[in-house]
């Protein structure tokens, strides 16, 4: 395989200068940044039969962007911006999936991707300095880096319901769904689940499941997306100025190509106030979180005035006034938990053939043969859909056997919660690099920005390395403490960490409750980066 250089070929494993773990936007990324731009050798292994990670594996019905496509795509290739054609606002999984097809493509990078292949561990081999990565098949590969690629919301979580196994009926995960599709025409659908996953794949089940019931455990706020066809002229507008855009990416707080406005909601009278919120929920999106006002995250009474402003747009929309209360979120301040955006879903709650139970009162207590058992009720069901969500941020690097300096798990170096210096290395796991890992931005971050700002340092410290001769590079202990306490310093701020979200980590029974992504903005965070760089990478410890 081009890319793969062995000292004794034929006798011991492979050798790669890199091992990358994943191909999607971030594998993607990382393998044309190593290769193609500095040389190295590369090898990535894909769990999937496909690249594309995220947008690989979730192909449910309704799967769709929440960003807009003309910036969640990568910029590092102006030919590439300006040759690839959006046909619309917010891309569904399938045009995404495309996109980044044509990227491994246009860029040659299919042929040192490993498809179809799971990294089940990774030792540190100190004699060597160099990581020892093991395939699930059994083979190894020895590389001097090992780059991990594997998303922040890729571990799907299989909720421990009673039964879940003796369902005679057909069960697909949204976040594993087949790539041949499922039909549901005619059949009766169970959907547990109201997250981003649940509410995309909610309106369109219902529009072809004989019944849906919606097993609601915690109501969520979501914002229409309003989805719109690109014409002409959006396309030659984007195109036109696409790297003025690009740059904004990189300066904004959520790398979003729009200023923010600096306004207090509460400094501003009722009836503007109402104005302004009337106007973003007419234009959708992620903007109705911070296009308005500043404070919503920080300012719990602004924040109490645009969550009753959604609700009463639930009451407004629902017809039956005991499902629209059900539907109206009461535990969590708006934009605590990451907001979904949506196309029809509280509308969809109008249908003859939906209905929504809320498992919050009568718990779910089996799934049977037949169907699902709450604590009150019996659903004979054909089809089952769990849209449970992720052991987010450290559940897929965690997945893997990842042993550092003396045999140190990660696994038991995170036993508390992760600790991470910038989120891209961990003290006692030399030459590992963790794209977008726990404490740094990333999930708070328009994604593509945040995967390319950490491939750029990354590919920059492997650059100053070679450049002194150094073959090893390790964060210290203290600098480490020191950004996790900055980590938990920045989102005291927030009124995230309010919410039993996946943020916290509190969707997952016994995980550490931490705030994991660093809240502190992409401009602070991007600070901090280069000027540790710019120290000579200080906090780091080189050898050669
Ligand atoms: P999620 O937000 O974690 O939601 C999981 C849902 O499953 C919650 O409603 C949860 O209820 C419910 N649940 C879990 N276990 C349950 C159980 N045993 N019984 C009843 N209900 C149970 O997961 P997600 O919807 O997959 O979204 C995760 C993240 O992925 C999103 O926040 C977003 O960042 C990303 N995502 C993005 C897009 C996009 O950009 N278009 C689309 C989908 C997902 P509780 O709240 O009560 O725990």
């Amino acid at each position: 395989m081009a890319g793969l250089r062995s000292d004794h070929p034929g006798s011991g494993p492979r050798q790669v200068d890199v091992v990358v773990v994943g191909a999607g936007f971030a594998g993607l990324c990382a393998l044309h940044k190593l290769r193609n731009v500095m040389g190295l050798s590369v090898q990535v292994f894909e769990a999937g039969d496909g690249v594309g990670g995220t947008w690989f594996w979730n192909r449910y019905p309704g799967a769709r962007c929440d960003s807009e496509s003309f910036y969640y795509c990568y910029s590092f290739s102006d030919e590439l911006a300006q040759e690839w054609e959006w046909t619309g606002k917010y891309p569904e999984q399938p045009e995404i999936e495309r996109y980044l097809n044509h990227v491994a493509d246009r860029f040659d990078l299919h042929r040192d991707i490993q498809l179809g292949t799971r990294v089940s561990a990774a030792r540190f081999d100190e004699s060597s300095g160099r990581w020892e990565v093991e395939l699930e098949a059994g083979e190894r590969v020895v590389a001097q880096y090992l780059v991990t690629a594997v998303g922040c919301l890729s571990a799907a979580n299989v909720p421990d319901i009673a039964g879940l196994d003796s369902f005679a009926g057909e069960v697909y995960l949204t976040a594993k769904w087949p790539r041949e599709g499922v039909d549901v025409m005619g059949k009766r659908v169970g959907l547990i689940g109201t997250g981003s996953s649940g509410i995309q794949a909610t309106p369109r089940l219902a529009a072809d499941a004989a019944h849906l019931s919606v097993f609601q455990r915690t109501p969520n706020f979501t914002i229409p997306a309003r989805h719109q066809a690109f014409l002409a002229e959006d396309q030659a507008a984007i195109k036109g100025n696409y790297s003025a855009i690009f740059e904004l990416t990189r300066q904004t707080a959520g790398g979003f190509p729009y200023l923010s406005i600096d306004r207090q909601t509460m400094d501003v009278p009722v009836e503007e106030r109402l104005q302004v919120l009337d106007a973003l929920w007419e234009e959708g999106g992620f903007k109705f979180l911070w296009g308005g006002f500043s404070d919503l995250l920080r300012d719990p009474a602004a924040n109490e005035f645009v969550s009753e402003y959604i609700r009463q747009k639930i009451r407004a929309t629902v017809n039956d006034p005991e499902t629209a209360e059900l539907l109206c979120p009461n535990d969590h301040p708006y934009g605590s938990k990451r907001p979904p955006i949506d196309t029809d879903y509280y509308v969809t709650f109008n249908r003859d053939n939906v209905r929504l139970v809320d498992v919050r009162s009568h718990p779910i207590e089996e799934i049977t043969p037949t169907g699902l058992r709450t604590d009150d009720e019996v659903f004979d069901l054909d089809v089952l859909v769990l849209a449970t969500g992720f052991d987010a941020m450290t559940g897929a690097l965690l997945n893997i056997d990842i042993r550092g300096v003396g045999g140190l798990r990660l696994a038991d170096a995170w036993k508390d919660g992760p600790r991470t210096l910038l989120g891209l290395q961990v003290a006692g796991f030399p030459n590992l690099f963790t794209i977008t890992g726990p404490g740094s931005p990333s999930v708070l971050l328009n994604m593509p920005v945040a995967i390319e700002q950490h491939v750029d340092w990354i590919g920059e410290l492997i650059d100053h390395m070679r450049e002194h001769g150094m073959a090893r590079v390790e964060a210290v202990e203290a600098a480490q403490d020191a950004w996790v306490e900055h980590v938990a310093e920045v989102s005291k701020d927030s009124l995230m960490g309010r919410a039993n979200s996946w943020y916290v980590g509190a969707n997952i029974p016994g995980k550490p409750r931490v705030v994991t992504p660093y809240a502190g903005g992409q401009p602070l965070y991007r600070e901090r980066c280069e000027a540790i760089k710019n120290a000579g990478y200080e906090g780091f410890v080189f050898s050669a």
